[in-house]
């Protein structure tokens, strides 16, 4: 007898759980809206024309070319029946299940104000990032055909909201795209006229940092032309600009990285939630009321030994696939449940060019090294062996010409 796994979502989670069930006792089911695997820590170098989308993307089937055991089911889960072992596809296909893991990541967080969304896109798909980078480009372009510094300035002014890692980093490339790269090659523009501003209502960036590598994150930014507003909530946001509590900023560049939510699915399943629409999961990753269904990567709510909530992100997502791929192979062969322990490797965020921080363990680290070991971490992590040498090619080309690659604006974009 077969035993049917059904994994939703083919992010770093639900990867690393179906790489474990490669036996032909399970007869394993990845469902995902998409048919690529996503490297979302590299969405920003797409959406600023340093990366292109396959560059960071693999479909879900090629990964798994050689696992026969495995099939691929394109398609967008809408509800769970958890105790009638099955779920519902968005074009009424129903799946059953005699496992289910539960990996739908996150999305963004507009706090109740949806209409935001048009004027402020998040970065979370590649379409998301496509999307930023055509504005991005088309931004410059129309500021090259107006005639004077006040008519551009909308144009050349950029506002990332929410300076965590990700507001961090696209504020970094953005600063590196204005302030140099791109410039060179626009005949009316002066890169003193663009402005870059990073918006953070908390009173620091980067808050699950130590505080030091914070602030030094901090200073690279100002120095890289980035004005860094703490303390500083956003009230409106409309197709012409961002409005703050004393001030608006008029520019139609306006992105979103400040809150995250769980994927709406969740809810289906009648479990208990936290503030974010995570599955608050039992120790061993399962759900109350059924424990065959699992929950997992940044769709589960998951407390250390220190009783501190695990953070959304990749290496939590990897073990915790890693853990309850074995956990399934383990109690088809009548091994007993264990709970899960999550291994805190380090974190890191980068800043720019030759900028990054980590935090490995205690040790602190900033700057050239940093960024040398986020690079190499990077690439490592990246599916693929095509994958990883196109991006290190890229960066090499991209550190030694200052060039950006892939500057395209589709002719769609441009008629809108
Ligand atoms: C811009 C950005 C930068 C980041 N940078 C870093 C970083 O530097 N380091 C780091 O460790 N982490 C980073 N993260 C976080 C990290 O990417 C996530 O923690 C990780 O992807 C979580 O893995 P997951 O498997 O839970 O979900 P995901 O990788 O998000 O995968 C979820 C999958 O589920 C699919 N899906 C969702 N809903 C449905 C549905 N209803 N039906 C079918 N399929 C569905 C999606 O299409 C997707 O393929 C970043 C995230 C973003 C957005």
């Amino acid at each position: 007898m077969t035993i049917k796994v059904v994994i939703v979502g083919g992010g770093f989670g639900g990867i690393s759980v179906a790489k474990q069930l490669k036996s032909s006792i399970f007869d394993a089911t990845i469902v995902d809206q998409t048919n690529h695997h996503l490297f979302q820590p590299l969405l920003y170098q797409v959406a600023t024309a340093a990366l292109s989308p396959g560059d960071i993307a693999i479909p879900i089937r090629a990964v798994f070319s050689k696992q026969k055991n495995l099939r691929v089911v394109l398609g967008e889960v809408t509800s769970i029946e958890s105790e009638h072992n099955f779920l519902t596809l968005k074009d009424g296909t129903q799946i059953h299940f005699d496992y289910l893991v539960l990996a739908p990541g996150a999305q963004y967080n507009y706090f109740g104000n949806e209409a935001w969304k048009k004027h402020a896109p998040g970065l979370k798909s590649l379409s998301d990032a496509l999307e930023i980078r055509e504005q991005v480009l088309l931004s410059l372009e129309k500021a090259e055909q107006l005639p004077s510094p006040e008519a551009q300035k909308p144009y050349l002014t950029y506002v990332v909201i929410g300076g965590g890692p990700t507001g961090v980093e696209m504020a970094g490339s953005i600063a590196e795209i204005a302030k140099r790269n791109m410039m060179r090659d626009f005949r009316n523009l002066n890169k003193e006229n663009t402005k870059i501003y990073l918006i953070e209502a908390a009173d620091g960036i980067l808050n699950g940092f130590p505080a030091s590598l914070s602030e030094s994150a901090f200073q690279d930014l100002n120095k890289m032309g980035v004005e860094v507003l703490l303390n500083t909530a956003v009230t409106g946001i409309k197709e012409t600009g961002v409005q703050l509590k004393d001030r608006f900023i008029e520019t139609p560049n306006v992105i979103w990285a400040a809150g995250i939510s769980a994927s709406p699915i969740l809810s289906t399943i009648e479990e208990p939630l936290d503030r974010m629409g995570r599955v608050k999961v039992s120790r061993d990753l399962s759900v109350s009321k059924n424990p065959n269904i699992f929950v997992i990567g940044d769709a589960a709510y998951f407390e250390d030994s220190k009783g501190k909530p695990l953070p959304g992100i990749a290496p939590v997502a990897l073990q915790q696939g890693k853990f309850v791929g074995k956990l399934i192979k383990g109690e088809a062969k009548g091994t007993n449940r264990e709970a899960f322990h999550y291994v805190d490797k380090g974190t890191m965020a980068t800043i720019g060019r030759a900028k990054a921080i980590a935090d490995i363990r205690g040790f602190k680290l900033s700057g050239f090294i940093a960024w040398l070991m986020w690079g190499l971490i990077h690439i490592f992590f990246l599916i693929g062996f095509r994958n990883r040498f196109r991006v290190f090619a890229e960066w090499i080309w991209h550190y030694i010409t200052f060039k950006r690659g892939v500057r395209l604006i589709t002719k769609k974009s441009s008629e809108n």
